[in-house]
């Protein structure tokens, strides 16, 4: 259905439908419905906030690891929210478009797609809907033991680590280094990770600023300690392998690196790669050596 990895809003406004041109987005709010067809939500949006900024609605994990969707503003009877329960009732799935940064050289966000999503219940206190990302946690049981709660409070995290932070953490970092390898520029997403500086089991978060763009080879140096990143982004290769000889692999694409520059940065300075993150980091490679 959608082909590329990241869209803008302009690009989801005319989405061919049975021959009709339905918008999979409103054109600027989060919540949205296709009136020709129900009076339900199709779809929510979570903007972009660059590193540092402030959210207007946090989209957080509640204490059952489930993930939570704002309303939209305070009242229950808007619209929108009337959408969204709407969609809650007759148990539809949702679209959910999150922001993974701006296009290029504009202030126009892109977006990737999570479907399907489901809204499985509404806490009015707190003003906002619990969602589902998986057909797994769409039965969400109140009357379980605590035993019973503990144990899926740690699988809905799992889902929602694999399922929903760690791929808009590969999509908004390969969008701030442009599909390129921050060492080589290799150019080609499928050959592309996204590594995290401090890593995902040492309670590095999945942002932006923790992670780089590195192809395979480079994602694998990076992680054993032959490549080093130093907090001022320059590139220290193993002793012992800079005194390696071997064939043109090594030669280009390891020992060649040995003190340059990252050659691929993000545009926006609060996208960059951590300095802090990186000195720690760059210390367990020197005792590595
Ligand atoms: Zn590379």
């Amino acid at each position: 259905m959608l082909s590329k990895e990241a869209f803008s809003r302009e690009d989801l406004a005319g989405f061919d439908y049975q021959g009709q041109r339905v918008r999979l987005v409103g054109p600027q709010t989060g919540i949205w419905r296709v009136k020709a067809f129900s009076e339900a939500a199709i779809s929510i949006v979570t903007a972009y906030v660059p590193e540092g900024g402030r959210r207007p609605y946090e989209d957080a994990v509640g204490v059952d690891g489930m993930l939570r969707y704002k309303w939209r503003g305070t009242n229950p009877k808007t619209a929108d929210n009337v959408w969204l329960r709407s969609a809650m009732q007759l148990q539809l799935p949702l679209v959910w478009f999150m922001g993974i940064g701006y296009r290029d050289g504009s202030k126009t966000q892109e977006f990737v797609p999570q479907f399907p999503v489901w809204l499985v219940a509404e806490e009015p206190e707190e003003q906002q809907f619990v969602v589902s990302i998986d057909e797994s946690q769409k039965y969400v049981g109140n009357s379980a033991s605590a035993e019973v709660i503990e144990i899926s409070r740690r699988y809905n995290e799992r889902i929602v680590r694999t399922r929903h932070h760690q791929p808009l953490f590969r999509a908004a970092v390969l969008h701030a280094y442009q599909r390129r390898c921050a060492i080589c520029k290799l150019p080609f997403a499928e050959l592309l990770d996204a590594a995290h500086i401090k890593s995902d089991a040492e309670g590095g978060a999945a942002v932006v600023t923790n992670g780089l763009a590195l192809c395979k080879i480079h994602h694998g140096a990076f992680d054993n300690n032959i490549i080093g990143i130093t907090p001022d982004y320059r590139v220290k290769v193993r002793e012992s392998v800079l005194a390696t000889f071997d064939g043109p692999t090594l030669q280009h694409s390891i020992k060649e690196m040995d003190g340059e520059l990252l050659r691929q940065l993000p545009h926006s300075r609060n996208s960059r790669p951590d300095r802090d993150l990186l000195a720690e980091r760059y210390v367990r490679f020197l005792a590595a050596q």
